[in-house]
């Protein structure tokens, strides 16, 4: 006689407990044979769920030798007996262990995934298999609508689709009426009869009856075993053993789990995700802030061009006495006029007037500037033109207004044109109307007349101080260079460096390291958020692991690797976290077209490298912090995760 399928000699099982161990099962010995049908009885606490355990390769034994199909399987690990549970054994359990979010049909191939069996092969087997079972009608339907005695069907199902060789039932009928019990008996009878050895656990004596042989255990020791042993070998030769999945099918497999789950948890999906969704907004908003923020002020000062200096009297800006210095003077612009690297100089001076036509009156700004000015301050002209250089030279009282200036003289959007207005007891001629230069939020109400700074000097204020020059030096020459040749000859006029110089490049390398430091400041808070959502994450799937403690403990028993549960928990923290860094993204930019809406300052600047950045940084969280719950859900031991619930 060929040697028995499963032979188990001197097996023991200790629990420790408390202070010494518990003994479950002493000294078996046992010989099953391809093809009979066992039942295991004994009183509830004898140790027969334990044994079945050993036998099915889901536990192993403290002490002993198990030969399985004539190799020793004993002391294997996890993953070795996770593929001889794939191989040989199909698992029946009392309270049948369906995945409530998953369809029967999707229930059955469950083990065939993992056995790395194509879709379409699964699912025609477990069609087939439902289809003999008398389920054909109900494939679609959720274990939450199927009576119990449907239910057990589909976990026969589901044990049959790897061809087992063995079915193991821990009390298949306990939880069923008479009537169920009895069909699910018929059931495996029928399988045995096709040449599988089907082991059943009961303590229904009337249940015992069905199988040829009974086995009956007390105190971890088989105290009878009765009936016969025929030497039936009918199974035909198992279907070969199939190569293993691919690796990316079954990354593929575990992300459509992934997606069932989140799925079925849909609120709880989206609280752990919304850490992140904040996280990344802020983030990518902070980061489009600060962009366009800094566009905007870089594209004001822009049309200063590099190569202007601006001098003004006083020591820096702010300096209180600076309207009381009075040496920056018009002999200083025409000194430094005179100099071979300047191309250009255009003093600024001002004076405070109050305006006449016919009978309104108003107080405005009048601005004396150079016929370069509107070039350099980026002012355009809406109608008419600026002042030239022979206006500047002839003190003339041609003038340019602003559009506020135009409106309250001359009635919203009247004729300005070739009108005459008095400005104190100067009268003035408009010939042109400039647009109205954006001072911060709201714009400017301010009145500003631009007139030629000569005729300021000499009609207003009668002096030639300044309040600034603009120098223009020519392109070829070198700032910094062109700035110590300024500071060492007003030192030398004035006796003493009552000025301070600020040259273009400086205003725009000063604003763009602010902005820079503020984004970066911000984005530091932005980061921690994320850091907490992360924390979430973690947090969120620790807990979803204990509470699915029970579908792993399945998916082990019907040969997940542990790799295989490790990447489902990992995937579907990445994926919660992919979708909270997009569903962020989305909302970052929302918050733009929201932005745009209050204020026509500026508009938000994204950049698809910030959102790169933010999708892979989202991914590399879901990662780390994935990775331990993922772990410690492989890291569980079938048996006690199967009984647990
Ligand atoms: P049966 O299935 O015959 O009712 P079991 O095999 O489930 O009995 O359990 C047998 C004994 O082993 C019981 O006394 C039980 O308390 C003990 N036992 C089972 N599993 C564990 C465990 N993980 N740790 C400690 N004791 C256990
Ligand atoms: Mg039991």
């Amino acid at each position: 006689m060929a040697a028995p399928l499963i032979q188990l000699t001197g097996i023991c099982r200790d629990y420790p407990s408390g202070e010494g161990v518990l003994q479950v099962l002493r000294d078996i010995d046992l010989e099953i044979a391809q093809g009979e049908f066992v039942a295991i009885t004994g009183a509830s606490g004898s140790g027969k769920s334990t044994l079945m355990n050993i036998l099915g390769c889901l536990d192993r034994p403290t002490t002993g030798s198990y030969r399985l199909d004539g190799r020793e399987v004993a002391q294997l690990d996890p993953n070795a007996l996770a593929s001889l549970r794939r191989e040989f054994f199909g698992f029946i359990f009392q309270r049948y262990h369906l995945l409530s979010e998953m369809t029967a049909l999707g229930n059955v191939e469950v083990p065939a995934i993992y056995r790395g069996l194509s879709a379409e092969a699964r699912r025609s087997k477990a069609r087939g298999l439902l289809d003999r079972l008398g389920m054909g009608q109900r494939l679609d339907h959720r274990p939450g609508q199927l009576s119990g005695g449907q239910q057990q069907r589909v976990s026969i199902a589901r044990a049959l689709v790897n061809d087992a060789r063995v079915i193991l039932a821990d009390e298949p009928t306990g939880a069923l009426d008479s009537r169920s019990g009895e069909e699910v008996l018929a059931i495996l009878d029928e399988l045995n009869a096709e040449g599988r050895t089907v082991i059943i656990v009961t303590h229904d004596p009337k249940v015992a009856a069905r199988a040829r042989r009974v086995i009956e255990i007390a105190d971890g020791r088989i105290v009878a075993d009765r009936g016969n042993r025929p030497a039936t070998a009918a199974l035909a030769a198992p279907a070969p053993a199939r190569a293993a999945a691919p690796i990316l099918g079954r990354l593929a497999e575990a992300l459509r789990m992934a997606l069932l789950a989140m799925r079925a948890h849909k609120l709880r999906s989206f609280l752990t995700m919304l850490g992140i969704i904040i996280g990344i907004a802020s983030v990518v908003s902070v980061v489009a802030l600060g962009e366009g923020s800094r566009q905007r002020v870089l594209s004001n000062i822009s049309g200063l061009g590099t190569n202007t200096l601006q001098i003004y009297p006083g020591r820096d800006f702010g300096d209180m006495r600076s309207g009381r210095v009075t040496t920056l003077v018009m002999a200083d612009a025409e000194a430094l006029a005179r100099q071979a690297w300047a191309a250009s100089v255009s003093p600024t001076v001002s004076s405070s007037q109050t305006l006449r036509h016919g009978a309104t009156e108003l107080s405005a700004q009048i601005s004396g500037v150079g016929e370069q000015y509107f070039d350099v301050a980026g002012i355009t002209l809406t109608q008419g033109r600026a002042f030239d250089a022979g206006d500047v030279a002839a003190m003339s009282q041609n003038v340019v207004i602003d559009e506020n200036t135009r409106n309250s003289l001359f009635g919203e959007g009247g004729d300005a044109l070739g009108q005459v207005f008095m400005a104190g007891k100067v009268p003035l001629r408009v010939i042109g109307v400039a647009s109205v230069r954006q001072q911060g939020p709201g714009g400017s109400r301010n009145l500003t007349v631009y007139a030629p700074y000569t005729t300021v000097q000499a009609r207003y204020l009668g002096t030639t101080s300044v309040s600034g020059l603009t120098l223009r030096v020519h392109d070829a020459v070198d700032m910094a260079l062109a700035e110590q040749s300024v500071t060492e000859l007003l030192t030398r006029r004035h006796g003493a460096k009552d000025f301070f110089t600020i040259n273009n490049d400086e205003i725009r390398q000063t604003i763009t390291a602010t902005t820079q430091t503020l984004t970066l400041l911000i984005s530091a808070i932005a980061v921690i958020s994320l850091l907490v959502g992360g924390i979430g994450v973690m947090n969120i799937m620790l807990v979803s692991v204990t509470e699915r403690i029970g579908e792993i403990g399945l998916r082990m028993a019907v040969g997940a690797r542990r790799a295989d549960i490790r990447s489902q928990f990992l995937i579907e923290a990445v994926l919660v976290c992919i979708i909270g860094g997009v569903a962020g993204i989305l909302a970052a930019l929302g918050f733009g077209l929201v932005f745009d809406r209050l204020s026509s300052d500026f508009s938000l600047v994204y950049s698809a490298m910030s959102m790169v950045l933010a999708l892979a940084s989202s991914c590399g969280i879901g990662l780390v912090f994935g990775y331990l719950p993922a772990v410690s859900a492989s890291r569980l031991d079938p048996v006690a995760a199967l009984s647990r619930d």
